[in-house]
């Protein structure tokens, strides 16, 4: 009987790979890294299954097992199994997206000469032989990859496949001629550690004696005696004392040196700012605070899967919520995992956990370095941790027994990631629980329609928080029609009267404002007057936007960039202009029209580098900013006590998109920004510049009234078959012939029609971004209620077709449609 693992192997759409466990090695557990032999290469993989089957044979062996004990947990490991098949991407590529950073080592083969290789060459070798040993006679090693390479270039033609080369080399090393290594690239162990010296009692007896010690020898030992905790290898470096002392005393026994693991400090890049002073557990709860903690306790403690939408306007406090919920899960034994859309955007949320359970939190996102992520995983592996706050890829952390998860702003779309595995956390976080028998609270001021939808029939338990804390009235939001304003002041207005003299007055009286627009950049296209023309990125379909302080147009999807040209690249005529405006454009006008006023702008150009946002946000808080321009960004759930006042540039950016869910997503960032508004003890405002006042997603996010939105967007979804009444699939041919790719997802169509199924198939069609990246995409959309049916139909349609396979993105629940 021989001993069989399935191992998952981070490479795309690959498939689970069975390898042999040789006698001298253990058996390795579910969730344990192994390396196995793949191609030419080694490379980590992780066990997921176990098998004794006496029928199989020829398989190849395990290289190592790296992981005596698991690295993820079983659950962990079937959750990321459950993500492969239900998005329909490679097992190891889920599992790699459970795995903490620096998982994964690889290694290649290598070869070198021997002098026995060396003194072969001048004894008349194979021709085959005669090359390898040529190309290595200068003594370096290489790898096994390159060395085909190279001989396939001598010889003209690449006669010997990779298979043949290792045979080959094989062969010459046995017969002594090379040696070949497979030498590890990175760890398999990220800890960070330190060399640490410390002075030994043969150390002391030295400095008493003291003759035969050098200056600096001398000076190491009095250093060490003085610190007996040990003193670290840098400092005594930059205290003046070379590695080359230190290794002589390590050598005569006078001092030994240990490495020691320490923690990276995730609190250190990370500034916790927050208005928040109560610690709040002496708080009392508002009525319909204690209703919902009330009518999920029981949930929260039993071990029963309850799915809970909480569904609480702006500032009602779902964060307080969480926190009693995850006091009596905790209370039972278990951990809580708090999902968030974007730490670095709302470090409050980690500040008021960190104020409740203290050290016993560990943050996850990827705004940490990855060792302190790694460090962080570690801790919680290691059963060291109660709560985890994080972002999407945190609903796989490997707590020991969740009990209860709460994904804040659960309409967020940042919670769908969009490369594979393309899950979405809400979705996974779901789907743990059920199998942990674990307590889910979905919090929103503005559900998804999915969510919502399963909430009204029933299927999940609907809590309200219809009222903000402390009685705090809900913002007033006014519409202004900018085709008035057009009319009245001509069409270069992009401050509108109205808004002009709110901003005015919280300058006066010292409060702050937000304002916001969807759209970064100077101008949002540069076109000639004189062809009509507008700059359009060389690689994808989309034109550029110009970035002034940079003097660039620039790509937003792919990232190209050229200096703004003086004359039309096409025509040559002189006469360019910018139209549109975003983020750039704002900042301008504000500080050109209130040149007193303290403004800073918020968005991806302004905060590229890690904790910039943070930073940011944290002087905006201190009140060192009195106007804050910016993207979606200053919509997410912030909390500022002193912003009375909310201005929308433009609500219209998003409803132009080709996309089922613009409207749901212009009334989602409306309605939150607005909530932004009031916050303190001054009510707020807000002002809605629009060119569609009557569009129901603007009327009814000035209104707040989620309701009736609800019932007009399920109108027009079920009027036009659009998810949430059915589900969706998308696949997305790439390639670089705009026909090629149209045909091949013409053929997948046609092959889908023709068999009977319960869905139906649209397209083919180009993709609304018809180029990206230099590549076509053609797109076909499978629409049904059978998700399963749906994506194994498309499996199959792509099955022995690897090349095309590899171009095809197949997305299942897709949140955008680009
Ligand atoms: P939401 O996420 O619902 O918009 P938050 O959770 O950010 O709201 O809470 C808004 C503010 O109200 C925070 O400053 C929070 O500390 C405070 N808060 C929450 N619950 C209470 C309460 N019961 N009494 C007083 N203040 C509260
Ligand atoms: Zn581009």
């Amino acid at each position: 009987m021989s001993r069989v693992v399935s191992v998952a192997v981070p490479v795309p759409a690959l498939d689970l790979l069975s390898y042999a466990v040789p006698e001298d090695l253990p058996l390795p557990q579910i969730g344990a890294r192994v390396l196995v032999p793949l191609g030419t290469r080694v490379v980590t993989g992780c066990v997921v299954r176990q098998t004794a089957d006496p029928a199989v044979t020829r398989l190849k062996p395990l290289v190592d097992v790296l992981d005596p004990e698991p690295m993820l947990p079983a659950e962990v490991v079937d959750l990321a199994l459950w993500v492969s098949e239900y998005y329909a991407c490679g097992p190891g590529e889920a599992i790699a997206a459970a795995m903490p950073p620096r998982a994964w080592v690889v290694s290649e083969p290598q070869a070198r000469i021997t002098d026995a290789g060396r003194a072969a060459l001048g004894e008349q070798p194979g021709a085959s032989r005669r090359t390898v040993l040529e190309l290595l006679v200068d003594g370096t090693a290489r790898p096994v990859a390159q060395l085909g390479r190279l001989v396939a270039a001598r010889r003209g033609r690449s006669r010997r496949g990779a298979g043949g080369l290792h045979a080959l080399l094989g062969a010459m090393a046995r017969d002594g001629l090379v040696t070949l290594a497979q030498p590890l690239r990175g760890t398999a162990s990220a800890f960070k550690s330190i060399r640490v010296a410390r002075l030994t009692a043969h150390g002391r007896a030295l400095l008493e004696d003291g003759t035969s010690l050098g200056v600096r020898q001398r000076e190491a030992l009095e250093l060490l005696q003085g610190t007996p905790a040990g003193v670290t290898v840098p400092a005594l470096t930059r205290r003046g004392i070379p590695g080359e002392t230190v290794r002589r005393l390590v050598a005569c026994g006078g001092l030994t040196v240990s490495r020691e693991v320490i923690e990276r400090d995730p609190w250190s890049t990370e500034t916790l700012a927050t208005t928040d002073t109560q610690s709040g557990s002496d708080r009392v709860l508002t009525a319909e605070q204690q209703t919902a903690v009330d009518a999920l306790t029981e949930a929260a403690g039993s071990g029963r899967f309850t799915v809970a939408l909480l569904h609480g306007v702006t500032g009602s406090g779902k964060t307080e919520v969480y926190r009693r919920l995850a006091k009596v899960t905790l209370a039972s034994k278990r951990q809580a995992l708090i999902l968030v859309p974007e730490i670095a955007l709302t470090p409050a949320v980690v500040t008021s956990f960190r104020q409740a359970f203290g050290a016993r939190v560990a943050v996850q996102h990827s705004g940490l370095s990855d060792g302190a992520r790694h460090d962080q995983w570690h801790r919680i592996r290691r059963g060291e941790v109660d709560v985890v706050v994080g972002t999407r890829s945190a609903v796989f952390a490997p707590l020991p027994s969740v009990g209860l998860i709460a994904v804040d702003e659960e309409h967020d779309a940042s919670y769908k990631q969009e490369e594979s595995p393309r899950y979405h956390a809400r979705d996974v976080a779901i789907m743990r629980a059920k199998r942990n028998g674990a307590l889910v609270v979905l919090g929103s001021a503005t559900p998804s329609l999915e969510s919502y939808r399963h909430a009204a029939s029933g299927r999940y338990r609907r809590l309200t928080l219809s009222q903000r804390v402390k009685c705090r009235p809900l913002p007033t939001v006014r519409i202004v029609d900018m085709r008035e304003e057009f009319a009245a002041h001509g069409p270069d207005v992009v401050i509108s009267r109205p808004l002009a003299e709110a901003i005015d007055a919280r300058l006066t009286r010292r409060e702050q404002v937000l304002v916001l627009l969807n759209r970064r950049g100077f101008a949002a296209a540069v076109f000639c007057r004189e062809c009509g023309r507008t700059l359009e990125c060389p690689n994808c379909s989309v034109s550029l936007t110009f970035h002034r302080s940079a003097g660039q147009a620039r790509c937003h999807y792919c990232g190209y960039a050229r200096a703004r040209p003086v004359s039309c690249p096409e025509c040559a005529g002189p006469y360019l202009e910018q139209i549109g405006f975003g983020t750039e454009r704002v900042e301008a006008e504000i500080v050109g029209r209130w040149p007193d006023a303290r403004v800073a702008r918020l968005d991806r150009d302004t905060v590229r580098r890690k904790g910039a946002a943070a930073r940011l946000l944290e002087r905006f808080a201190s009140g060192a900013v009195d106007v804050l321009v910016g993207t979606q960004m200053v919509a997410k759930g912030h909390d500022f006590p002193r912003v009375t006042l909310v201005g929308v540039i433009s609500a219209d950016v998003g409803l132009g998109v080709a996309d089922f869910r613009a409207g749901e997503r212009t009334f989602q960032l409306l309605t939150q920004v607005a909530g932004r508004a009031g916050r303190g003890e001054v009510p707020g405002e807000a002002f809605v510049q629009t060119l569609y006042p009557d569009h129901y997603s603007i009327r009814y996010a000035c209104s707040q009234a989620y309701g009736p939105f609800y019932d007009e967007e399920m109108r027009f979804r079920r009027a036009m078959r659009y998810p949430p009444v059915v589900s969706l699939v998308s696949a997305v041919v790439r390639g670089t012939s705009f026909t090629q790719t149209m045909q091949e997802a013409g053929d997948l169509v046609a092959w889908l029609r023709r068999r009977p199924s319960r869905f139906r198939v649209l397209g083919p069609a180009p993709a609304p971004l018809g180029r990206l990246r230099g590549q076509y995409r053609a797109q076909l959309l499978l629409k049904g209620q059978h998700r399963r049916e749906m994506r194994e139909a498309l499996l199959a349609a792509l099955d022995g077709r690897a090349e095309l396979k590899r171009r095809v993105v197949i997305d299942v629940d897709p949140m955008w449609m680009l």
